[in-house]
């Protein structure tokens, strides 16, 4: 019985856009089957562990050409598929790889072809060379063999059929050649040598074709033509990537199998290849895409490394293996000290692993930390779009990492406008300054006109600057960089004054008590009423005491919880406005509380924070232009 199925319309723009990528992409098909057959044995040897009623036997991969025919056939005897799975899996794209890919596609305005090369779209590349493929295949899980056949753009036929023997067979009719695409090419065997070679060398499975062996020659005849047979040979070296010497290892090798492998179309920023021996032994290779992958930022992104004991593959994502804020780095850890039938529950107990994630942390952390050493560029470019989950990393558990994480952390210096490390800045720190000081702003310019930046300016002291949301949270988990306290421009005492003049301000502050106490009761919202001892041109602020911050507040505002800052009014003794409120206060006590009224909400604004009352802000400012 034959049913006839339409494909889903995702499928056919896949399809469309396949069919007509250029030609030295169009190679990659048998990569991609190639890999599918893999997975497909991967799958069949995992379940034979546990399910003694599916046999084991020697597994392999073979490569066919039958240049009568035109065709390619690339048979395994892996898991197969049940009729369902024919459906599901290749009727749709909406569980493969590909569907992925079409979302990261459509996100882009121009689908550039040239990604279909380096990202690969499984089953469906078949269609690049072939006008029809089947797919002959019959479950472990079943009796019964099915036959998938389809001609590409339109629908696709499933029948009854029968095969010996549990896995698939796929073969591909190939196109017609035309004048720029020799699609015979595929049917050679050096060519397919030498794809297998380029793309699938570290397959664990024989990959094998037929090669042509010359004959030896007949000793007795000397007019005898060389004569030639064909033998079965294994063309892949089988050596998992991760299992060779990492010496042994190219960049690009790891690079195209870092593509293949996690379905990106460029190259990863760094790849990092560990083999460790000793207590335990392992293998990782742990790759940090160059941008984030397109759920990285939604619930739906599940951190983890690939998993493989001794080989085998066990796990897609096992989470225990990287800490949260490291969950960007993709690849996979093969260890001989982990038993094959490792549980769940068994894996988050298991003190290897513990060990190997311990490790894999420290092995990402160092090259990190040599990146930003030796090719800053680059690491400027990883900070971009991973800096924040390195800020988060170190304020997460009350700064449990921080001493791991702090030297990678890179904010924007004042002075010099680049980021910079708490190291750089120290080291260009002048002569007698005594903390690191930081001004939470939006970007640079916000904070040239904070009117807090003023005193710290005139010292020449640089200033960095917080404008990710995490940071304070951050530099409050920190504490302290190398002995150094952070001082908060817009906050802590900045202890900038010379000795003469602070204590000019404290004798003041004695002297002017009635004044201070007056202009603190005409600002019931003001916590505190001060002369500033970081003020040079500006006539007040406002700044904050205790545990939160204006940053915090807005923060924690963002996420519905109420809770505000302490506020600090703070007026600039030396200021021409501070005498003008002594006056005030000594003959118009309604009109000096007016003032005082709106110069601290003329503050509040200039730290982004509202009046608490802008009607009367308004009507107070209206009153001193009718005055
Ligand atoms: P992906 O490999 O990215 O999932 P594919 O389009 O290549 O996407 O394949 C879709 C699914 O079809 C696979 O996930 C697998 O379940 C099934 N499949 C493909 N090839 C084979 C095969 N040779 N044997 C068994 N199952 C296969």
């Amino acid at each position: 019985m034959t049913e006839k199925k339409e494909f889903k319309t995702e499928t056919k723009r896949l399809l469309d856009m396949m069919i007509n990528s250029i030609y030295t992409h169009k190679e990659i098909f048998l990569r991609e089957l190639v890999s599918n057959a893999s997975d497909a044995i991967d799958k069949r040897h995992y379940l034979s562990l546990t399910n003694t009623n599916i046999p084991t036997e020697d597994y392999e991969i073979k490569i066919e050409a039958d240049k009568a025919n035109r065709t390619i056939t690339i048979t395994d005897n892996g898991v197969g598929m049940t009729k369902e799975e024919l459906e599901d899996h290749l009727g749709t794209i909406a569980k493969s790889g590909s569907k992925e890919f079409l979302e990261n596609i459509s996100k882009e305005k121009t689908p550039d072809v040239d990604i279909i090369g380096q990202f690969g779209v499984g089953f469906y590349s078949a269609f690049m060379v072939a006008k029809k493929v089947s797919v002959l295949t019959k479950s472990v899980n079943s009796d019964k063999a099915f036959l998938f056949e389809s001609e590409g753009l339109d629908s696709y036929d499933i029948s009854d059929a029968d095969k010996e023997g549990y896995g698939s067979v796929i073969t591909l009719y190939l196109r017609d050649n035309t004048e720029d695409n020799d699609y015979d090419k595929f049917m050679d065997e050096y060519e397919i040598k030498q794809l297998v070679k380029k793309y699938s060398d570290y397959v664990r499975y024989p990959i094998k074709t037929w090669v042509t062996k010359t004959d030896p020659k007949d000793e007795n005849d000397k007019d005898s033509k060389p004569t030639t047979h064909q033998e079965l040979e294994t063309i892949n070296s089988m050596l998992p990537i991760w299992k060779k010497n990492k010496n042994e290892v190219t960049e690009e090798e790891l690079n195209n199998f870092y593509m293949t492998k996690f379905l990106d179309y460029q190259a990863p920023i760094t790849s990092i290849h560990v083999n460790v021996e000793g207590n335990i032994t392992y293998n990782a290779l742990l790759f940090i895409p160059k941008k984030p992958f397109y759920d990285f930022y939604s619930d739906r992104d599940e951190k983890g490394l690939q998993l493989y004991t001794k080989g085998v593959f066990i796990l897609d994502k096992c989470k225990e293996l990287i800490p949260d804020y490291l969950r960007f780095v993709k690849g996979l850890v093969d260890s001989a000290d982990l038993p094959l039938n490792i549980s769940r529950e068994m894996l988050q107990e298991d003190r290897a692993l513990k060990k190997i994630a311990q490790n894999v942390e420290k092995k990402v952390l160092s090259e990190l930390s040599s990146m930003l050493k030796n090719d800053r560029d680059k690491y400027l470019e990883f900070y971009k779009d991973y800096g924040l989950n390195l800020k988060y990393g170190l304020y997460e558990n009350y700064g449990e990492k921080k001493d791991k994480l702090k030297d990678l952390i890179l904010l924007r210096s004042f002075n010099e406008d680049k980021l910079v490390s708490f190291a750089e800045y120290k080291e260009k720190m002048p002569e007698g300054q005594k903390a690191i000081y930081y001004a939470v702003a939006k970007d640079k310019d916000s904070a040239a006109k904070l009117p807090q930046m003023e005193m710290v300016k005139s010292k020449g002291y640089d200033v960095l600057i917080l404008s990710d949301d995490v940071d304070e949270f951050m530099i409050n988990v920190l504490a302290e960089y190398d002995e150094l306290k952070f001082k908060s421009i817009n906050k802590d005492d900045l202890e900038l004054l010379d000795e003469d003049e602070a204590k000019k301000i404290d004798e003041m502050k004695e002297e002017k008590k009635d004044l201070l106490a007056s202009i603190k009761e005409a600002i019931p919202s003001a916590k505190d009423v001060i002369l500033s001892k970081r003020l040079v041109d500006a006539a007040c602020c406002v700044s904050s005491t205790g545990e939160i911050t204006f940053e915090m507040e807005r923060v924690l505002k963002s996420q519905n919880r109420d809770v505000k800052a302490d506020r600090v009014f703070e007026i600039n003794p030396n200021h021409e406005v501070f005498k003008k409120l002594e006056e005030a206060y000594n003959t118009d006590k309604d009109y000096a509380n007016k003032l005082v009224n709106i110069l601290y909400n003329e503050a509040l604004l200039q730290e982004g924070i509202l009046p608490d009352d802008p009607k009367a802000f308004a009507s107070d400012i209206t009153s001193l232009i009718l005055k």
